[in-house]
C-alpha cells in the first residue's frame, strides 16, 4: 500500500528526528513531511484518517521527547511556502504562520516599532507550537494577545477561531485537536528602542535562571497551582540526580540535560523517580509540560 506516492508533498522514509528537537533524542519517523501550503497538509490529514495513520505535528521540536524507536507513522512540519509568512495590518495587529520562529516574530514587529511580544523573548519555538501550548513566561503567555487562529481539524477542514472561542489557560489552549495553520496577534506601537530594551532585560533573566549548557527540552513539569516545580525538585534534593545520560540540572531543577547521549527510556525514568519522590514528599503530582511522542 504505497498510499504517499501521489501525494503533492515529497515524502522522506524513515527521517531521523534527534536533530529536528531540542533535547536531541529520539528515533526515525517512518514518514517525514515538510509541507508549504494548506492543499499539501489537507491531502496528508485526510489520508491519515482514512489508513488510521497517526500524523505528528512538528513545530521547532522545542518541547517534545521523541521515543528512541521513533515514530511509526506521520510525522509533518509546516516548514515553508504560507506557514512561514508575515504580513502586518494598519490596526497594529500582525499575521504570521504556524512555522514562522517566535524569535523571527520578535526581530520583524519590534523593527516596526510593534510591542507585545518582547516576553517570549528566547523561547526556541515556533507560533504553532506557542499557540497549542500557550507558551509563556514572566506571568505572561501568548494567548493573552491572540486575536484570532486558523486552525485544520482532522478532516481537513478549515476554522478561523475567534480569540472568544479559545480557552486558553496555564500552558493550555484547548486547540489540541487541531493543527494550527497561523493566526492573528494584536500588538500596540512603541519605540524600537524601548522594544529592544525590553527583549534585552528578558533574554537576560532567562540567561540568569535557566540552563541551556547541554541540550534540553525547557521546563521538564508544569508548575503545579501557587507554587513552582523547580523549587519542589530542588526541595527533594535531585538536583544532579541521573539517570543513563539524563540528569536533573543544578542550575534549574524543573530542566533535564542530554548529557551523555540520554535516550528517551533514560529522560522518561528520571522523570518518574521526579515524579514519585515529589508526590511522596509533598502529595503533589506533577505534570510534564512537554509533550512525550511514542
Ligand atoms: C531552552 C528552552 C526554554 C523554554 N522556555 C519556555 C518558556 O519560557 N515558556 C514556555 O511556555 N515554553 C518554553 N519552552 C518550551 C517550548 O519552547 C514552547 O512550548 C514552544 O512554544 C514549543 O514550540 P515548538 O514549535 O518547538 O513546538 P514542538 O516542540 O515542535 O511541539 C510541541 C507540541 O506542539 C505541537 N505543535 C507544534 N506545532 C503545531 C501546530 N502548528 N499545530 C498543532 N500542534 C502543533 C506538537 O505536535 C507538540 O505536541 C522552552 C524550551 C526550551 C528548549
Amino acid at each position: 500500500m504505497s498510499w504517499w506516492r501521489d501525494l503533492k508533498a515529497t515524502v522522506i522514509r524513515d527521517e531521523p528526528l534527534k536533530n529536528k528537537t531540542n533535547f536531541k533524542i529520539g528515533g526515525k519517523a517512518r514518514f517525514f513531511f515538510s509541507v508549504k501550503n494548506e492543499e499539501e497538509l489537507r491531502e496528508l490529514v485526510v489520508i491519515s484518517s482514512k489508513h488510521k495513520i497517526p500524523l505528528f505535528v512538528l513545530g521547532a521540536g522545542s518541547n517534545i521527547l521523541v521515543s528512541d524507536v521513533g515514530i511509526k507513522g506521520i510525522v509533518v512540519k509546516l516548514g515553508s511556502g504560507i506557514f512561514k509568512e508575515i504580513s502586518f495590518s494598519k490596526n497594529n495587529s500582525v499575521e504570521a504562520g504556524a512555522g514562522v520562529r517566535l524569535a523571527e516574530l520578535i526581530g520583524k514587529t519590534s523593527a516596526v516599532g510593534l510591542s507585545g511580544l518582547e516576553f517570549l523573548a528566547g523561547i526556541p519555538g515556533t507560533l504553532g507550537g506557542a499557540i497549542i501550548m500557550n507558551a509563556g513566561a514572566w506571568g505572561k503567555d501568548i494567548g493573552s494577545i491572540v486575536e484570532s487562529v486558523r486552525v485544520m481539524d482532522n478532516r481537513g477542514n478549515i476554522e478561523l477561531l475567534k480569540r472568544k472561542k479559545i480557552k486558553f489557560s496555564y500552558r493550555h489552549s484547548g486547540l489540541d485537536s487541531y493543527i494550527i495553520l497561523g493566526a492573528v496577534l494584536k500588538l500596540a506601537s512603541d519605540t524600537k528602542d524601548r522594544i529592544n530594551q525590553r527583549i534585552k532585560e528578558y533574554l537576560k533573566l532567562r540567561s540568569n535562571t535557566q540552563d541551556n549548557a547541554y541540550p534540553n527540552a525547557g521546563c521538564i513539569f508544569k508548575n503545579p497551582a501557587g507554587t513552582s516545580a523547580g523549587k519542589l525538585i530542588d526541595a527533594c534534593g535531585l538536583k544532579a540526580k541521573s539517570c543513563g545520560g539524563a540528569v536533573v540540572s543544578s542550575r534549574h531543577a524543573n530542566f533535564i540535560l542530554n548529557k551523555k547521549n540520554a535516550s528517551s527510556k533514560d529522560v522518561l525514568k528520571l522523570m518518574n523517580l521526579i515524579r514519585d519522590k515529589v508526590k511522596s514528599r509533598f502529595n503533589i503530582t506533577l505534570e510534564p509540560e512537554i509533550k512525550i511522542w511514542m
